[in-house]
């Protein structure tokens, strides 16, 4: 008989993550197709109480959590420790846990202490034929495939936004707590603090309903023969302040900055999109100023509707890549789209 066990750490103020309610949804549905199958749910944190009363309507029967300061803090052998034995606790043969930069570093580890498999990047729970099957992409989102596994405890982790979220309500849950032994649970690393962008400057939102990406064509000589890069900047921060859309670049617009051209400075590697960079999941694209090529174009896998604007009529968008293609100067759109949307009176967030 199967024991699917959710996996998760609560979040600093004591919550539950999204990424959380999602690996919770993906464990339910592996319960309701898995006939017998009982559901239980596993927390790591300073408390986790409070984040099991957060979901405890859902039909999940047993929960056990390690609690503590030092569980408090992404730290590897603390995380190993407490999963390692939650998952000995609740004796779980199907581990499903949100694809967190927190466990995606641990929990390979801890199938390999438990003699389990792991599946990283997993995008969809299916059915093959009575046995669970999981989705995943390979060769950079190009090819999807199905896999069923023998081996237990099978650790499945769930890639953020690829699954709808958990909505089951609060309640009072009652969790078993467990002990993690202290020699495991080494504390040579010492987290003293989380350095991270200032809120304006972050432009990366993994829950925009909008990705508007830029390309090198910002950057390059317009129709009157000069760049116009001020000018540029000017409009792009302008549009993402309106629409709170998250950033994204082609890999030549960011490379420029390391070439030591004009660029954008609110550009950083991190906001590539593509074969060599991110595969973001957002409901709706706008790329601008982009050829549109295939090893930019994969980082799109997942974007559910893809519009462009490309002064080129032939470029890689033209040819089947995007739902919609505005052969126009981006200048000129993106400047009018501005002065539209900072004139309506409640401008809707992604629009
Ligand atoms: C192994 C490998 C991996 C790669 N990985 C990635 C990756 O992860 N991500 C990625 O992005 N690329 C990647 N590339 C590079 C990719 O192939 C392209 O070279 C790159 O995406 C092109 O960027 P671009 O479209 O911004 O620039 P360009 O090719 O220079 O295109 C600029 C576009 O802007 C348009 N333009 C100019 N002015 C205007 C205007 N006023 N209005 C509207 N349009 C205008 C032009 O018509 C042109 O189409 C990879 C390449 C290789 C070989």
């Amino acid at each position: 008989m199967e024991t699917i066990l959710l996996l998760a750490h609560v979040e600093a103020g004591g919550s539950l993550a999204k990424s959380a309610r999602e690996a919770l949804h993906a464990a339910r549905v592996l319960n309701k197709a898995i006939t017998g199958s009982n559901l239980f749910v596993a927390l790591v944190g300073e408390s986790v109480q409070a984040a099991a009363d957060s979901i405890a309507a859902c039909p999940a029967t047993k929960y056990f959590g390690v609690v503590g300061a030092e569980f408090a803090q992404s730290r590897y052998s603390t995380d190993a420790a407490a999963a390692e034995s939650l998952c000995k606790a609740a004796q779980a043969t199907l581990v499903v846990a949100p694809a967190t930069s927190r466990w995606n570093r641990v929990l390979p580890g801890v199938a390999q202490r438990l003699g389990g498999r792991v599946d990283s990047h997993v995008t969809g729970i299916s059915d093959a034929g009575g046995k669970p099957a999981v989705n995943r992409w390979y060769y950079r989102q190009r090819m999807e495939a199905a896999l069923t596994r023998t081996q237990r405890p099978w650790f499945i982790l769930i890639d953020p936004g690829s699954q709808a979220a958990c909505d089951c309500g609060a309640g009072a849950a009652a969790v078993e707590l467990v002990a993690v032994n202290p020699a495991q649970a080494g504390q040579r690393t010492t987290v003293l603090g989380i350095r991270e962008p200032k809120a304006d400057a972050q432009t990366i939102r993994p829950d925009a309903p909008l990705l508007f990406v830029t390309g090198a064509g910002w950057t390059k000589k317009q129709a009157d023969g000069r760049t116009r890069v001020a000018e540029a900047e000017k409009l792009i921060l302008d549009f993402l302040k309106v629409t709170r859309a998250s950033l994204g670049s082609s890999k030549s617009l960011v490379d420029l900055g390391g070439e030591g051209q004009a660029v954008l400075p609110f550009l950083s590697h991190l906001n590539q999109i593509g074969q060599t960079g991110a595969t973001p999941r957002h409901a709706k694209g706008l790329s601008t100023c982009c050829h549109g090529e295939e090893p930019h174009t994969v980082g799109w896998r997942f974007i559910g509707e893809r519009r462009a604007i490309s002064l080129d009529p032939n470029c890689g968008w033209a040819r089947g890549k995007a739902d919609v293609l505005y052969v126009a100067d981006a200048f000129a759109v993106v400047a009018k789209v501005n002065e539209l949307l900072a004139a309506s009176p409640a401008p809707a967030p992604g629009v």
